[in-house]
């Protein structure tokens, strides 16, 4: 097979690689394909507006307005190019975000091993894979050991087969398939090492996926529920313009002033802006969390983190450093203690203050060769410990204790392995010896293995476990998980066949207790997490006792708290649910029952994130509503999960929710901005058609404020960095939309004072100032900039401060602000624009009318501030 790749056991050389790299092409399913800019193009001129607008240029040039028609034109060029402007940046940073997610794989070149991008694989490359690692090519073994596969997704069984390496003779169908390892599928044990025979669409899963039509972006929940707003909001301004309209003929009114007030209406109120804004948001936070090492799967994540109030968390390696060390030992019921004089090499196993000595070590050394050969972890040559840390641990006590596992594993054969459970809790392996039938070694919880033993070893003989031994044996193991560690018991046995069930008639050994210390920034993540209002469970298979005292020493319970023990593998009955909505710390928990305490919690309405690395945390990270990897996790987890924490730090999922909440924050800053200015208009226009007073703006203002108004403040609000209490509140309700009751409410009054300054600034000028009516017209349009701007500063968080807030620090905003001042003062001043929409330029008096008319909106926001507060006060 080699040959026929045309590679070496060595693997292949880089050059080589690079050269196979340009010549096959990828290693990818289906190249995802990027919104092409022509197709960005076409979609903005698809939209309600552009049509509107467009009948708005024929009406005009067929009443020979041409004018007024190129202004329109210009108009709409505008929008199209700050929509395909939005669009097309929002795209490309999808794209830029979609490649940092990408799937590595380990490889053999020229002997080396490499970390390469999964898609650069090519076919001759040699591949390493462990347990946890997904295969991302067809694959030819040539190397295996304890090989086990999930080939779930290709063939929907869902037992993990056994697979290794195959004599070329047995080429039957089914020694083919168990001789090769298929892209998609992923390694649940042992290790392996093989050739890639097929990548991208020529693998097995290439040719199902053929079949498949193309995966589209899909909306987030917020975009489309923004974009149901927007229609929503179309139906609503159809309405009012009929409604003007109608106003209009009766009253009779020039035809072309009516259909373009109608038109103008409609271009105030669509938003059109808002789901094109939220994306951009909602891909800047992506960025913005990657930076920070958290690294979101989908932009949806960003938005659901926001609401994320309850956080389940496993013990090993997320609140504890998954460092373990053998600590203690309990042999024929004494403590023997593992000392370090010095440095680990010389350390020593103390009983009673002295060096163990006699049969008692003879005794240890039996335990520990259990620990040993049970076990499938290995000790490189420069003494660092592969595999799972708990079998390390126990390997590198057996080397303190003189035991060479080498040697032992040469003396004694092992011809089976029964794989830890973690329903059972166990594990044992098969070893040929020379008495009599096969030695059986065993580890495992000690509940599980003390409930299968016969038998005991004393220092004097074998003893019978009659219920009295038994219950001391869980005393001792009760004193040692209340200290904190982690205990396993080991045991022995003999069989007479390699297929006998490997848990009956054993013999107890002694009991090995584990020190794992908490990670150091864990209590401060938990107070955090306290003051955020977000739950932190703990979901371990560990036993209470242990799960206790971790928790207790990261601050995430009190002493004296009891935990939920669900013990065996069963389904949850009610009153057990009930405790596990409740608890704090829930232990014995088996896989299948993670999922139900994750399914308990989201009846509940919690919203979700699970932290999980294994591969049997896979099912409960996709059904989580955040499933959160560690960066060292499994790639399996990682690609179950939404979220990967690239520096294995929790604190990193706080700053991630944090940002989320802010960015939501962002999103419902802009829409309450855009929708109240859009109301304004409204609100000042359609009063103003309906009652017969001269339009406060005219058709092509409303259309020149709307490009003003809409876009730069807006945008400039999206980029708020959130108030600084952002972690400090309770998470929003899980079925909270982007805006509530009360933020219709708002719109509606902020709209409502804005429009009514404007027709107030119109009949001042009109009456009391006596102005022209083009002039008049012009402080009322002034008045509606001018109200809109100041209006941004009324977007403040409900309760940040009037002067340094989150609105006020943002420089962008300030930059919007002046941008459009500036521009404001063109339409008045700058003569081309000033005729095209019809405006006059302001003397003193015109200039103190809009001076105190804008300022309004600040001064009601601020009252409307203070009622709210008094009300929810006196709540
Ligand atoms: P944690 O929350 O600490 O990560 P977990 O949920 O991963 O724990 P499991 O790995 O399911 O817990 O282990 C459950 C119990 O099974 C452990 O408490 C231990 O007693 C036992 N156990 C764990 N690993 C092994 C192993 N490799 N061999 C034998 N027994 C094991």
């Amino acid at each position: 097979m080699l040959a026929r790749c045309e590679t070496t056991r060595a693997g292949l050389d880089v050059a080589e690689a690079r050269e196979r790299h340009l010549r096959q092409g990828a290693n990818r399913l289906r190249a995802h394909k990027p919104r092409s800019l022509l197709a960005i193009l076409v979609a903005q001129l698809q939209s309600v507006l552009v049509v509107l607008l467009a009948l708005a240029v024929v009406a005009s040039f067929a009443l020979g307005r041409v004018l007024e028609g190129v202004a329109v034109g210009l108009v709409i060029v505008v929008d199209t190019v700050i929509g395909f402007a939005m669009e097309a940046r929002a795209t490309r940073s999808m794209e830029a975000l979609r490649q940092l997610g990408q799937v590595m794989a380990t490889v053999r070149r020229k002997g080396d091993h490499l970390r390469v991008p999964a898609s650069e694989l090519v076919v001759g490359d040699l591949v390493v894979l462990e347990a946890g690692d997904i295969v991302s090519a067809d694959l030819r073994i040539v190397e295996a050991s304890k090989l086990q596969v999930d080939e779930s997704l290709l063939t929907g069984e869902s037992l993990p087969v056994d697979k290794g390496v195959r004599e070329n003779h047995a080429e039957t169908l089914l020694a083919e398939r168990s001789a090769m390892l298929f892209s998609g599928t992923s390694v649940t044990r042992g290790a392996a090492e093989g050739v890639v025979v097929a990548i991208g669409m020529q693998t097995e899963l290439g040719q199902i996926s053929r079949l498949v039509a193309e995966v589209k972006d899909e909306a987030t929940p917020l975009e489309r529920r923004l974009e149901e707003l927007g229609r929503k909001l179309s139906w609503l301004t159809l309405a009012v313009a009929l409604a003007v309209a109608l106003v209009g003929v009766v009253s009779g009114r020039p035809p072309l002033l009516i259909l373009e007030t109608s038109i103008a209406l409609a271009v105030a109120t669509v938003p059109e802006g808002l789901p094109i804004v939220a994306t951009l948001a909602l891909a800047r936070g992506m960025a913005r969390m990657a930076r920070r090492n958290a690294l979101c799967a989908r932009l949806a994540v960003v938005e659901t983190l926001g609401a994320t109030s309850v956080i389940l968390t496993d013990k090993t390696g997320t609140l504890t450093q998954n460092r373990l060390a053998v600590e203690e030992l309990v042999i024929d019921h004494q403590r023997i203690v593992v000392e370090c004089l010095g440095g680990e090499s010389t350390a020593q196993f103390f009983h009673d203050g002295r060096a163990l000595r006699g049969q008692l070590q003879e005794l240890l050394g039996r335990a520990l060769r259990a620990g040993v050969l049970c076990n499938d972890a290995h000790v490189t040559p420069a003494g660092e410990g592969v595999g799972e840390p708990l079998e390390v641990a126990l390997l590198m006590a057996g080397g303190k204790a003189g035991l060479d596992a080498e040697a032992l594993k040469e003396r004694l054969p092992e011809i089976r392995e029964e794989a830890f459970d973690p329903e059972t809790r166990m594990m044992a392996t098969f070893h040929e010896q020379e008495d009599a039938g096969l030695l059986v070694q065993v580890k495992g919880a000690p509940e599980a293995v003390i409930a299968a033993c016969r038998r005991a070893v004393t220092r004097r003989a074998t003893v019978v476990l009659d219920e009295k031994r038994r219950g001391q044996w869980l005393d001792h193991n009760r004193q040692l998980a209340s200290r904190g560690l982690r205990v396993l018991a080991l045991a022995e046995g003999v069989v007479a066949d390699r297929d006998d069930a490997p848990y009956r008639d054993l013999t107890l050994l002694g009991l090995v207790a584990m020190a794992d210390p908490p990670r150091s920034e864990v209590r401060q993540v938990i107070d955090d997490c306290r003051a955020a209002g977000v739950r932190v469970v703990m979901v371990t298979g560990d036993q209470a006792q242990t799960a206790l005292r971790v928790a207790e020493s990261v601050g995430l319970v009190e002493s004296g708290t009891e935990a939920c023990v669900l013990g065996v593998d069963h389904e949850l009955s009610r009153q057990e649910q009930q405790e596990v909505a409740q608890a704090s710390v829930i232990a014995r928990t088996s896989p299948r029952q993670k999922l139900e305490v994750l399914a308990t919690h989201q009846r509940r309405g919690a919203v979700v994130a699970m932290l999980g690395d294994g591969v049997n945390d896979a099912p409960a990270l996709r059904r989580a509503n955040i499933g959160v990897a560690m960066g060292r996790g499994t790639q399996v987890a990682k690609e179950a999960s939404d979220l990967v924490l690239n520096d294995d730090r929790l604190s990193t999922v706080v700053v991630a929710i944090g940002e989320g909440r802010v960015i939501f924050e962002n999103i419902r800053k802009f829409a309450l901005y855009l929708l109240s200015c859009n109301a304004s208009e409204l609100g000042a226009v359609g009063v103003a058609a309906l009652i017969g007073l001269p339009l406060p703006v005219l058709p092509l203002q409303i259309l020149f404020l709307n490009l003003v108004t809409d876009v730069f403040p807006a945008l400039a609000l999206g980029a708020c960095e959130g108030q600084s209490r952002a972690l400090k509140l309770a998470p929003r309700p899980s079925d909270e939309g982007v805006l509530e009751r009360r933020h219709w409410l708002a719109i509606g009054g902020h709209g409502a004072v804005i429009a009514a300054t404007v027709l107030g600034a119109l009949l001042v000028a009109t009456y009391v100032l006596e102005l022209p009516a083009e002039s008049a017209v012009s402080v009322s349009f002034a008045t509606l900039g001018f109200a809109q701007l100041t209006h941004v500063f009324n977007m403040r968080g409900e309760d940040s401060p009037a002067i340094s807030n989150e609105v006020t620090r943002n420089l962008w905003v300030w930059g919007a602000v002046l941008l459009c001042s500036v521009l404001l003062l063109l339409a008045l001043y700058a003569p081309p624009l000033a005729a095209v929409l019809g405006t006059r330029a302001l003397d003193a008096r015109g200039w103190s009318v809009v001076g105190a008319a804008s300022a309004t909106p600040l001064l009601f926001g601020g009252l409307l501030r203070l009622l709210v507060r008094r009300r929810t006060g006196a709540a």
